[in-house]
């Protein structure tokens, strides 16, 4: 299967800003040399050198990630606002133009991981089929609220795809396509589930944002670490640093520390740290990353786990 992010912005939406932008040209523009600028090809290879919060974004989108499976099914989880932009690549390069099909995971309903339906031009298109899967058992009621009159102009009735709504018990594996999945309840405000797809050759990729892990109940997560154990890709909530996670206990959200233990004793392959807090910025987000690579240096030595950053275009084949 392969993963790409389309949104990896926790809480709320929050687009780069004129600031953000002058601070990374000026900085470039300090670190380069009158060499760096000889030809297209030194400017290629300076920009190469360059950190990823100065020639890059992380993004500022809400949670959206499209799991592609190895027979080419697409399945979404959650929608939050990066899923407008997977909505148009799915028209142009997918067919969702009345005959495509796809399966949407949700975790939760709070307002990032669901704006972006009504903004999705596939559940427009009359003969696409839109089917949910969730543990959370009323997922049509809670989302047909968010499209009363009061609150935007369409209701879920006038958007044309075919929708069903698909409730699985947490804990239970079903199968789709060609992969299993099941859920866990994650301690969140109002509840949230984690999603675990495992492909038939053991291949496995665990979704867990919105999921707080704090020094309050680390004794307690036994049965966590036997769900995350030995899985090759691990997006997990990482919103806050862990200074930040001391004292926001019960605002439903974890640290990159916190995250890189849990991923050790999982025996965990690749861990990516997602659901950023809207109000750092790239260089912030550098720094986070940074201090996740040497805690963990530090806990386990030369482990092999890989610390991966999310950001919006990051595709992981698994
Ligand atoms: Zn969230
Ligand atoms: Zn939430």
């Amino acid at each position: 299967m392969k993963i790409k992010f389309w949104g990896v912005r926790g809480s709320i939406a929050s687009p780069i800003t004129k600031y953000s932008v002058e601070q990374k040209i000026k900085k470039i523009l300090e670190l380069a040399t009158p060499a760096d600028i000889l030809s297209p090809q030194a400017i290629d290879h300076f920009l190469e050198t360059l950190p990823f919060s100065l020639k890059g974004t992380y993004g500022g989108n809400t949670t959206c990630i499209e799991l592609r499976t190895d027979d080419n099914k697409v399945i979404i989880i959650d929608c939050g606002t990066g899923m407008r932009s997977l909505g148009k690549s799915l028209i142009d390069t997918d067919k969702m133009t009345g005959t495509g099909e796809i399966s949407i995971f949700l975790s939760h309903t709070h307002w990032d991981h669901i704006q972006g339906i009504m903004f999705f031009l596939p559940i427009y298109i009359p003969g696409n089929k839109i089917n949910f899967y969730s543990s959370v058992e009323n997922l049509e009621e809670r989302l047909r609220f968010q499209q009363t009159k009061t609150h935007f102009p369409l209701t879920m009735d006038e958007m044309a795809a075919s929708k069903s709504f698909n409730f699985f018990p947490e804990g239970v594996w079903e199968k789709l396509h060609d992969i299993k999945y099941t859920s866990k309840a994650v301690r969140h405000p109002g509840g949230c589930f984690s999603y675990k797809f495992e492909q038939i050759d053991g291949k496995s990729f665990i979704f867990c944002s919105d999921a707080e892990f704090n020094i309050d109940t680390m004794d307690e997560i036994g049965s966590y670490i036997e769900y995350f154990r030995d899985t090759d890709v691990l997006v997990f909530d990482t919103q806050y640093t862990f200074e930040e996670s001391l004292q926001k206990i019960d605002w439903g959200h974890s640290s990159a520390a916190i995250a890189t233990d849990i991923a050790i004793k999982s025996n965990i392959k690749k861990l990516i740290l997602f659901h950023h807090e809207p109000f750092y910025d790239d260089s912030k987000m550098d720094q986070v990353t940074m201090q996740a690579l040497k805690y963990k240096e530090m806990i386990a030595g030369s482990h092999s786990l890989i610390i991966e950053t999310a950001y919006e275009g990051l595709e992981i084949q698994i």
